[in-house]
């Protein structure tokens, strides 16, 4: 019998040719042909579906915008793919408690937009804000250039609503800074990659819209200088809300061959500076800078206006579809290191020798280092290239994802290089909220 046929409160779809946009996310990975896609309307669709999952034995993974670059998305063997896009509400605000509810398949961009229209501001920004889904943020603890300053998605996460293996509605937490009635189980579902359940919907923290902005843009002629600008910056007093490069190699790619706002971008290297606190777009403020900075600071540029800004953000957000295009079979990966460590990491990157180029989130340590000859690069001499990436990061006090997660990307690299303890917890975890390991198998763990 078809286990799918009537369910409720759902659009099912099983054509195999309508399948197969599911099988990929923004990773350099293929899943497999799913049993069927379903996207469900409420929540007697997911409780039957549940049901059916551990009566048939099939699995089901969850699916939000399909922009993650972990295949954490990807259907396995035997799954159905949930795809929450038609999960229905909307965002509203809540002024006086200085939050947010949204379900999840609020576009990021509109979580920001509804915030934002009362004044107030939510931080969390990958550089897919506009097109990812507000599940896939709180499903990957997504972070991006403000989390510098203003954390990851989950230091924003009041409450947490979810289904769970029992079929059931439940929401963690409450619409408060404080609540410290026992640990938290809304935390341990923010950044599970839909290992432990399905995430309906969240409470999120605001605070009020930054009301200065000063956005710089810091060319270097020996990139190697801009390696310890983001320790001396905080160790002085000064947290940039965003600190972005991009390396010599990538600069001139988006140069030669980038949008007409890339090709005008100056020097060897390049850094993106932001700072968002009162006063940052003052004289004082400027000179305080740059008497910091010192020599390095010979340059150094500030946006003049809302449209050299947005236009220079642009070039950012989109550097990484961009080296997709010119290098379709590149791996890109997300380390991160302390960034007083971003020296000693590109020091051992060079002793690696592998040709590899970097861009990303300098401010916090967080470095997109991108094979681009991975497809010509023999399949085992690529998996050893990105171990020794992953254990230098480790060495130096760092991870192997600083925003992207596990998915099915990184999970043999994830199982080998952890410590076993967190991942024999993990698993416990996993066999007490899913015993039948129906929520996403064969990710993370
Ligand atoms: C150009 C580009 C730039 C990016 N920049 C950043 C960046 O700066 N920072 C960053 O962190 N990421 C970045 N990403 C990665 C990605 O956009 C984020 O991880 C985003 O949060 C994924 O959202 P999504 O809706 O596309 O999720 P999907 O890709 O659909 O899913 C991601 C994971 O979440 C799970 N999931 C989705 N919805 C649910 C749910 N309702 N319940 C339980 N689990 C669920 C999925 O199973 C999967 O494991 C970027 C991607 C692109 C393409």
């Amino acid at each position: 019998m078809n286990p799918f046929k009537g369910l409720p409160e759902a659009t099912l779809i099983e054509d195999p040719s309508d399948l197969e946009p599911c099988r990929r996310d923004e990773s350099h990975l293929r899943g497999t042909l799913p049993l069927a896609l379903v996207k469900p309307h409420g929540p007697a669709a997911l409780r039957e579906l549940v049901r059916r999952a551990k009566a048939e034995g099939f699995g089901l993974v969850p699916r939000g915008a399909g922009t993650g670059k972990a295949g954490g998305c990807l259907p396995t063997e035997r799954t159905v793919v949930v795809d929450f896009s038609a999960w229905p509400g909307e965002a509203r605000v809540s002024p006086q408690d200085l939050c947010l509810r949204a379900p999840v398949s609020v576009l990021l961009r509109d979580v920001k937009a509804a915030a934002e229209a009362h004044g107030l501001f939510y931080p969390p920004d990958p550089n897919s804000w506009e097109s990812c889904s507000l599940g896939g943020t709180l499903a990957t603890n997504a972070g991006g250039p403000n989390a510098c300053k203003y954390g990851m998605t989950r230091h924003w996460v009041l409450a947490v609503e979810a289904l769970l293996e029992d079929g059931e509605l439940h929401t963690f937490g409450i619409s408060s800074v404080k609540a410290n009635a026992g640990p938290s189980l809304g935390q341990l579902l923010i950044g599970s990659e839909g290992i432990f359940g399905f995430i309906l919907g969240a409470t999120l923290r605001l605070t009020p819209l930054p009301r200065e902005r000063t956005t710089l843009l810091l060319p270097v002629k020996r990139w190697e200088d801009l390696l310890d600008l983001p320790g001396r910056l905080c160790g002085a007093g000064f947290l940039p809300s965003a600190f972005e490069f991009f390396d010599p190699a990538v600069l001139a790619e988006l140069r030669a061959h980038g949008p007409e706002e890339a090709r005008r971008l100056p020097g060897e290297a390049l850094a993106i500076l932001e700072f968002d606190e009162r006063g940052s777009t003052s004289d004082a403020f400027l000179e305080g800078l740059l008497d910091l900075l010192g020599p390095v600071a010979e340059g150094l540029r500030v946006a003049s206006d809302v449209r050299q800004r947005e236009g220079i953000w642009a070039v950012r957000r989109m550097t990484s579809a961009f080296l997709k295009e010119r290098h379709p079979k590149k791996v890109s990966e997300d380390i991160v290191v302390p960034r007083s460590r971003l020296r000693d990491f590109f020091a051992g990157l060079d002793r690696l020798g592998f040709p590899a180029v970097t861009y990303g989130h300098l401010g916090d340590g967080n470095l997109h280092v991108n094979l681009l000859a991975a497809g010509e690069t023999d399949p085992a001499l690529l998996d050893r290239q990105l171990m020794d990436l992953f254990r230098l990061a480790i060495d130096l006090g760092g991870t192997l994802s600083g925003e992207h997660g596990i998915g099915l990307a990184k999970r043999e690299a994830f199982l080998a290089l952890s410590d076993p303890a967190q991942i024999q917890a993990l698993r416990a975890l996993k066999r007490a909220l899913d015993p039948q390991n129906i929520f996403n198998p064969g990710k993370v763990l």
